[in-house]
């Protein structure tokens, strides 16, 4: 009689856009996969809502747990953070000395960017961040908090990085204070929005012709624009940019990101960006059985949410050829589409060679996010979410239950 075939131990780390999809993926074939994924917190953070959480959303359409996108599957769900690999033995180590070790024949590594602040004196005391859900509610406290504590708005506002994250918040940011202005009874006080970016365009990797486009409609807002200007500090008072003040209590820093440091603490071989290298079937140059996706990877696009999504049906799509004996796929990199929202209804899009502009862009972003919760949650989940994304709109409906 054949002898039953054992079932590969795939673990995944990362509880993000990558290592979810991957686990969604595989959790379709799991009389063949025993699946794990680890990750250091019990929910998943949707990134690119995260600018509405500080300006009038709530954590709920910027989060979900993991065990609500994994209901249902075969997948285990470990919460823990990965410090380091044993690669003789296969077995990933977490920290805390009551962890167990965790054996693997295939690890998934989708650990996401950290913040990098370039060694810049005084951001990381006093610049306020949206890369995370605690960063998110943070700053939406202290907008709130100074305007309950000196009645009226900080002398300026300013967001650093004029990437899509700036971009988005800029173009949100002073209609929001404007409301919540009103609703504290203050009215006529103006709201001074700046937005600061090293290169002499916004959106410095897309074409010239988007980053223009851009700027016209956030000046149009009344978006003050320093571009081609770094920033050198930062005290409690004020944000010194090309040797001059700005004077603010309120910096957002949103220019800088570094790839996870779990990849040179454990000397994986990394790009001069410090990505891990990976080839062909983004396997890690170190090693043959660890597979690198997202963010972490030095691939084309990598970066990106859509991205990541990609990658993880690539790795998962080839763990399944290598079972059933079909030809393996090599890696193409996908170029995303960029929706970049900047302002009530209105967004730059870049797919492919076509730009445009206004509500049509807006709309694309809406169903983008329907899509990306879709892919992960389903018909039904990714409809709530509109849902939610939507109700947004109305940006007072916060502005009461916090002040
Ligand atoms: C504010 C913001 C807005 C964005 N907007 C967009 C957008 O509009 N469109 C777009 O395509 N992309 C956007 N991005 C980029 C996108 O979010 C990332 O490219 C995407 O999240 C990368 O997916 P990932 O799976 O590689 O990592 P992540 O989604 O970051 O997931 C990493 C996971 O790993 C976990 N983790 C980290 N270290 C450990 C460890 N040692 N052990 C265990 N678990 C660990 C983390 O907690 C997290 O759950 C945005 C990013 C930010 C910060």
């Amino acid at each position: 009689m054949a002898e039953k075939q054992q079932k590969q131990r795939i673990v995944i780390v990362g509880g993000g856009f990558g290592g979810i999809k991957t686990a969604l993926e595989l959790a379709k074939y799991t009389d063949k996969f025993d699946i794990t994924l680890i990750s250091e917190r019990s929910d998943f953070w949707y990134f690119p809502t995260l600018y509405h959480t500080a300006t009038g959303g709530t954590r709920h359409e910027s989060s979900i747990t993991i065990k609500h996108l994994l209901h249902g599957k075969d997948v285990k769900f470990v919460e823990g953070t990965a410090e380091s690999v044993d690669r003789a033995a296969k077995n990933l180590i977490l920290k805390g000395k009551d962890k167990p070790a965790v054996p693997y024949d295939k690890l998934v590594l989708a650990l996401g960017s950290v913040t990098n602040y370039f060694n810049i004196p005084g951001l990381p005391e006093f610049s306020y961040g949206v890369k995370s859900i605690g960063e998110a509610e943070e700053l939406k406290r202290h907008l709130h908090q100074q305007i309950i504590d000196d009645g009226k708005p900080d002398l300026n506002y300013v967001i650093v990085g004029g990437g899509p994250t700036g971009i988005e918040l800029a173009g949100n940011l002073g209609r929001y204070m404007q409301e919540t202005l009103k609703r504290h009874g203050i009215d006529g006080r103006p709201v001074h929005v700046d937005l600061v970016e090293g290169a002499k365009h916004l959106m410095p990797r897309m074409p010239k012709s988007v980053g223009r486009a851009i700027e016209r409609q956030l000046r149009s807002l009344g978006v003050k624009l320093y571009l081609g200007k770094a920033v050198q500090g930062e005290t409690a008072d004020e944000l010194t940019v090309d040797g001059k003040p700005i004077r603010s209590h309120t910096v957002i820093w949103t220019a800088g990101q570094a790839n996870n440091p779990f990849f040179t603490a454990n000397s994986f071989t990394l790009s001069p960006r410090k990505k891990a290298l990976v080839d062909e079937f983004l396997r890690s140059y170190d090693d043959r059985s660890i597979f690198i996706i997202g963010d972490n990877a030095e691939t084309q696009y990598s970066g990106m949410a859509q991205t990541a999504v990609y990658d993880a049906e690539f790795v998962a799509a080839n763990f399944v050829h290598e079972l059933t004996g079909d030809p393996k796929l090599a890696y193409k990199p996908k170029k995303p589409v960029y929706v970049t929202p900047a302002g009530h209804r209105w967004a730059a899009v870049e797919w492919g060679n076509f730009h445009f502009y206004g509500l049509l862009g807006w709309w694309l972003r809406e169903a983008a996010d329907f899509v990306a919760f879709d892919g992960l949650e389903g018909p039904v989940g990714a409809a709530e979410q509109l849902t939610q994304s939507l109700g947004r709109q109305d940006l007072c409906s916060v502005c009461g239950s916090v002040s």
